[in-house]
């Protein structure tokens, strides 16, 4: 079992696949892209595997596969059809923006994977595009829904970003009353590859349920582990649910049981700090589990109690780019 200095589990591995993405949502990354990893520095299948093999020994139960966009990369579907055969490995997650997944979705669904987030920032189809600046929005919206009727656990990530997509908000949650979804609305961080800064928040998570309520009063509070990063609700006669992530005001530090891996390799303790280390060429080289685990405890030996106690140790954390840190 991997325990921090903290006293808190670490049990959640979210591990990115590539840095690349098919979209340039202007929350995440400039439009011209950002200085992308060299392939022979992004992790090959099988050392993705054999990292995730080792980390399972250590103590990880759940996997979260992100990017980058995962399903850029070809082999993704290898990866996951190993990683589903690993014993211990109790839950594979993904998290996509859905334009490249229809192929796959029959696979997923036979090999039991389950939890699929879903990425969509607006319901509106021109706001859609000016935000990913891609026009992709039909494909996304027609999986999300494919997702949604095979049975998966579908959420929603919808980032609230000012003068761009608050106005779908309440469409958002109206369109999906019947489906049995949950909507997350996440506060935009700062990671965007430098393309801008921000100290206060327009759209914090007390705002943006405040707002929910202007149209929707009747919400029930919903229990959540006490891991989640989301305050969920139900609203009256709502089918699916939603849920509040206050990614910026980090309120749930106390409860964190994440650790990342990028897929270059760096290990991240927060999303607020630096690389504590890298496993790339420990992975490549010679007695390779036992190095990995010393550098995945000395790690988790020495987190940071909040985002905010991270962000203080170095400089220029909000030059990265979500895309590179495995959001
Ligand atoms: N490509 C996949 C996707 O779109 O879901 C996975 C990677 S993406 C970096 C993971 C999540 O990070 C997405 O839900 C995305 O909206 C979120 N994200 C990216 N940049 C963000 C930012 N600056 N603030 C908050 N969330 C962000």
């Amino acid at each position: 079992m991997l325990i921090d200095n903290h006293n808190r589990t670490i049990n959640y591995l979210r591990l990115a696949v590539t840095d690349r993405c098919n979209l340039r949502c202007n929350y995440c990354m400039p439009s011209e892209g950002i200085d992308f990893a060299k392939k022979n520095h992004i992790f090959t299948t099988d050392e993705l595997y054999r990292l995730s093999e080792i980390l399972v020994r250590q103590g990880i139960d759940k996997i979260r596969i992100t990017g980058g966009e995962p399903f850029v990369r070809r082999d993704l579907m290898v990866l996951l059809r190993k990683l589903s055969q690993l014993k211990d490995l109790e839950d594979i997650s993904i998290t996509t923006n859905a334009t490249l997944i229809g192929p796959h979705i029959a696979e997923l669904k036979a090999l039991g994977i389950r939890n699929i987030n879903v990425s969509l920032d607006a319901i509106d189809k021109a706001t859609f595009e000016r935000i990913t600046r891609r026009d992709q929005y039909d494909t996304v919206y027609n999986n999300l829904i494919r997702l949604i009727a095979e049975g998966f656990n579908v959420r929603i990530n919808f980032i609230a970003l000012e003068n761009q997509n608050t106005q779908d908000i309440l469409p958002i949650l109206k369109l999906m009353q019947h489906y049995p979804v949950s909507v997350r609305f996440l506060e935009e961080m700062p990671f965007n590859g430098g393309s801008k800064t921000f100290n206060t928040l327009a759209w914090d998570y007390k705002r943006i349920l405040a707002h929910i309520l202007t149209e929707f009063p009747e919400v029930t509070q919903l229990q959540s582990p006490s891991t989640s990063t989301s305050i969920n609700y139900r609203i009256k006669d709502h089918t699916g649910t939603f849920g509040l992530i206050p990614s910026f005001s980090r309120t749930f530090c106390g409860t964190c049981n994440r650790l990342r891996i990028s897929a270059t390799g760096d290990v991240i303790t927060c999303l607020y700090g630096k690389p504590r280390s890298n496993l790339r060429e420990i992975l490549r080289g010679e007695n390779t589990e036992e190095k990995i685990k010393e550098h995945i405890l000395k790690a988790i030996g020495s987190r940071s109690k909040t985002g905010y106690e991270e962000q203080g140790k170095y400089e220029n954390v909000f030059q990265n780019s979500m895309t590179s840190i495995g959001g």
